[in-house]
């Protein structure tokens, strides 16, 4: 690998190591997109700090864990087998209700309303890691300054920029859904369901108002920071660190990362799914855990899910990258 600063003209020019072109350029967005992305990203920080102040020496309560658990896993799953991998890349068919659920489900993760975490999302997989992908660890190039800058890039600095995605252009579909439109819509509303949800529990399982506030924290504030950082991970780490065992389009360094599969619901198989974006598993290799493949089977076996693209054995052989098959599309300079 070659390491060079020196800025490309264009896209076309992009040769896999310098930063992307107009990299050094800032536009930040607007105040009003700065303030309200600034508040979802540091409001759940500053809650962290609070509950552990809390619970310094009192430890904490069995039922705020079990609420920010399942609200985790719910919305969680609403951004993995929802968001991504029903409504992005069509994995899978789900009936109309399940669609919604999911769509619902999703918008509670607090990650932007579904039309445009879809438009962003399939951006990034038209440009992965080269210009024109909104949030690429390897916009600043790859020398070891630019690839830290890039990480907080690809984390969370890309939500600050002003680098809108047309939903028009990458989610026509979504924007000729009627449904979709109502829950896009609707996700402010939802953002705050999330959390009043929790306090309300909290408050029903204890029947203290503190009880409702502890939950409020742990089971809503605390509960969208780890999801988020989690998402946001699979963006900045899952492109950088691991293994790359699957052929990926040029430049697209994705990387397996075990550690995250568990709590990424299966996501942070990256490469296997940059390999093969519409797989419904994006754990292709055996034991490689992937409970949002597993969800998606229950769906198939209650009926509620159909044309489901499982793994195809032959195809996913010739995909590695040790099998020096007919296609040559990988990069491996990463
Ligand atoms: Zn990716
Ligand atoms: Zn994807």
């Amino acid at each position: 690998m070659t390491i060079s600063n020196r800025p490309v003209r264009d896209r076309q020019d992009y040769d896999g190591a310098s930063p992307f072109p107009g990299a050094g350029e800032h536009t930040p967005a607007g105040r009003a997109q700065i303030g309200l992305t600034g508040a979802i990203v540091v409001l759940p920080f500053v809650a962290l700090g609070v509950a552990i102040f809390l619970a310094w020496g009192h430890g904490v309560e069995l039922a705020d864990l079990l609420l920010a658990a399942a609200f985790y896993v719910v919305t969680g799953l609403g951004v993995t087998v929802g968001f991504h991998r029903l409504l992005t890349h069509g994995s899978f068919t789900a009936r109309p209700r399940l669609r919604v659920v999911l769509a619902v489900a999703g918008s509670m993760g607090f990650q932007g309303n579904v039309i445009d975490w879809v438009a962003v999302h399939r951006r990034h997989h038209a440009f992965t890691d080269r210009p024109g992908d909104p949030h690429s660890p390897y916009r600043y190039g790859t020398g070891l300054r630019g690839q830290l800058r890039g990480l907080a890039h690809a984390h969370l600095g890309w939500m600050f920029a002003d680098d809108q995605t047309p939903a028009e252009r990458y989610a026509p579909d979504l924007l000729a859904d009627p449904a979709m439109i109502k829950v896009a819509r609707a996700f402010p509303a939802l953002c705050a369901l999330s959390l009043a949800l929790p306090f309300l529990a909290g408050w029903a399982i204890t029947g203290t108002l503190y009880g409702g506030l502890t939950a409020f924290l742990w089971a809503g504030l605390i509960r969208v920071a780890l999801l988020q950082h989690v998402t946001w991970s699979v963006n900045s780490l899952c492109h950088v660190v691991g293994s790359r065992p699957f052929k990926t389009r040029r430049h697209d360094r994705a990387t397996n990362l075990w550690p995250l599969a568990l709590l990424s619901f299966g996501e942070s198989w990256h490469n296997g799914h940059h390999s093969e974006p519409s797989c419904a598993r994006h754990g292709l290799d055996r034991g490689q855990l992937d409970p949002s493949a597993g969800m998606i089977r229950l769906f198939e076996r209650l009926g509620w899910a159909s044309d489901v693209r499982w793994p195809d054995h032959d195809r996913i052989q010739s995909r590695r990258t040790d099998n020096p098959g007919p296609q040559q599309d990988a990069v491996l300079d990463g």
